[in-house]
């Protein structure tokens, strides 16, 4: 089986040189999401952060995060895809006595972050109607509107 690719600092080398730029990508597999119904990564999760050696000695990451995904919309149901990112990504971490860090889960904890809870297809979504199941975004269904009197009131009558 091959080794999934990891999202690692040369912590060595960053000790001896400038801050470095992490640019790539990751696979969607790595963050371990397809347990969520209405959320699945569409493609490879990518990462833009730059990564610097503090004079504490810590190294400080920071940086953004995003995530292609192919959604279900909470109220309507319909497909759609989206790109859920962490543009403000920004963790320190202790590196004494390291020479690499792995950052593949502090990322992914902040790409998980970064998912709705309830995904919608859009601002505004009207949803479905709760009687005859028709998506309100492609127009108005035939149910009479909250209120008015039911057919079965009519029939109860008769009973
Ligand atoms: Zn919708
Ligand atoms: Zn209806």
């Amino acid at each position: 089986m091959e080794t999934p690719a990891r999202l690692t600092v040369d912590v060595a080398r960053l000790r001896e040189g400038e801050p470095e730029r992490l640019r790539g990508t990751l696979p969607a597999a790595l963050l371990g999401i397809d347990d969520l119904e209405q959320i699945r990564p569409a493609g490879d999760w990518r990462h833009d952060l730059t990564v610097t050696l503090l004079p504490g000695g810590e190294l400080l990451a920071r940086g953004t995060l995003e995530v292609p995904c192919a959604c279900v919309c909470a109220r309507c149901g319909a497909d759609f895809g989206a790109t859920f990112a962490e543009p403000d990504y920004c963790e320190t971490f202790d590196v004494a006595g390291k020479d690499s860090l792995d950052l593949t889960e502090s990322a992914r904890e902040a790409i998980l972050l970064a998912l709705p809870s309830y995904p919608i297809c859009r601002e505004g979504c009207l949803g479905v109607c709760p009687r005859c199941g028709q998506n309100l975004n492609e127009g108005p269904c035939k149910c009479p509107e909250a209120g008015d009197p039911s057919p079965w009131g009519a029939l109860d009558e008769l009973s």
